[in-house]
């Protein structure tokens, strides 16, 4: 099928699945987020204060990150009126920060400073359509005033009995992380919070002319990122990322079909063409004898070409992930591809399928060596052996 098409292929199947989702697609608002009172004024009296801190603690997007403030300056040229300050609301002071910290966070103040770690800002790199993804989510955030409504969320719990210990509800700052100390009610509250952000910020990036599969691939690129240092993100706080897939499916098909109605030449809109999205399924491990066989069923979006699929083994220990090691080993990369690890396993697929599945035939001696190294993680890489998607090995074959 040629590019077209196949375009014309995937925009009436959109559509069909739109027509049949659209009566539910209003009964999604938040049913219990209190309506912030046109007095509240507590969010920006804690951003003011916290204002000095926070710019101590980092630098104004510049050089390297100049990319991310044009990003930036085209998402907020696509707010509505009533949110550009001019509005009896509250009066945001856009200003996109870096925070040299090497993590992989980014987070708003209410104000609408918007702080992105240096970890996250190295990922999107030169990317505007990874920029326009980590971006449109939190100016979504805080156009919502997503900070308030938390806040009153948490003390109508309170009032109604419940105990929270969430200590100074100033900002994003470790206690969002904590959800140790959340009440099941505020985990799910904040989880709906970050999948409506994702909503919103998916129709915000399609109308500034970046196309809505830079979404996922953030996503997707976060969740390999992740495999390393799991507990270390903010986003940990956030619902997992297969979660998000799921949920936010409906979305994207909305945010897609106005982003190609807005912008019908692809490669002329701001972002470019849209990335190649592997979605990678939960793998099964089946045994046959002797032989171990694992398949990993997966979708491409935007691919032309092939993707490699390298699954790697890694040393267990006492039933502990390699990866709670305190050196994590790096995803696979172009580097590794040249001097073949006698640990990986590679295949090409064009997964030209949206039912693809990889088989790799494993025998005993390679699903578990004498020196304890088990197959344990899945990566897709694509032509030039960056990783496109993540997934883990089961550990338990069925
Ligand atoms: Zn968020």
């Amino acid at each position: 099928m040629d590019a077209f098409s196949s375009r014309v292929v995937r925009l009436l199947s959109s559509l069909l699945i739109l027509l049949f989702s659209a009566v539910s697609v209003h009964s999604q608002q938040l049913s219990d987020a209190p309506e912030i009172p046109s007095n509240f004024t507590l969010d920006m009296q804690t951003a003011a204060r916290l204002r000095p801190e926070l710019f101590a603690q980092s630098v104004p997007a510049a050089d390297s990150h100049a990319v991310g403030r044009l990003v930036f300056e085209r998402l907020l040229a696509q707010l509505p009126q009533s949110s550009a300050a001019k509005s009896s609301g509250p009066k945001f002071l856009w200003q996109l920060r870096i925070v040299e910290d090497g993590e992989l966070n980014a987070y708003a103040s209410p104000d609408g400073t918007v702080l992105v770690e240096s970890g996250l800002a190295q990922l999107a790199g030169p990317s505007t359509g990874l920029w326009a993804a980590i971006l449109s989510h939190e100016i979504t955030h805080v156009v919502r005033r997503d900070w308030a409504r938390r806040y009153l969320y948490q003390r109508s719990l309170e009032s109604a009995g419940a105990t929270i210990v969430m200590g100074d509800p100033g900002l994003p700052s470790a206690s969002w992380a904590d959800s140790e100390k959340l009440s099941a009610d505020m985990g799910r509250f904040c989880r709906q919070l970050e999948i409506e952000a994702d909503r919103e910020g998916l129709m915000l990036m399609a109308h500034a002319g970046y196309h809505p599969d830079f979404m996922p691939a953030l996503h997707h690129l976060l969740h390999a990122q992740n495999s390393a240092v799991p507990a270390k993100s903010l986003y940990a706080m956030h619902p997992c990322w297969e979660e998000r897939d799921r949920e936010l499916s409906r979305a994207y098909l909305e945010a897609t079909l106005e982003f190609e109605r807005l912008w019908p030449a692809w490669y002329a809109s701001p972002g470019g063409n849209p990335p190649i999205v592997v979605f990678a399924e939960q793998p099964t491990l089946k045994k046959t004898g002797s032989q171990w066989e694992l398949q990993i069923p997966m979708r491409c979006q935007n691919l032309a070409g092939a993707v490699e699929v390298v699954v790697r083994s890694g040393s267990l220990q006492d039933g502990s992930s390699p990866l709670d090691a305190a050196d994590p080993p790096d995803p696979p990369s172009a580097k590794s591809r040249d001097r073949q690890l006698p640990s990986e396993l590679r295949q090409l697929t064009g997964c030209t399928s949206p039912h693809t599945t990889v088989t790799f035939e494993l025998d005993d001696a390679h699903r578990r060596s004498k020196s304890g190294a088990e197959w344990t993680d899945i990566y897709v890489l694509d032509a030039w052996g960056a990783v496109l998607a993540r997934a883990d090995v089961p550990r338990h074959p069925r």
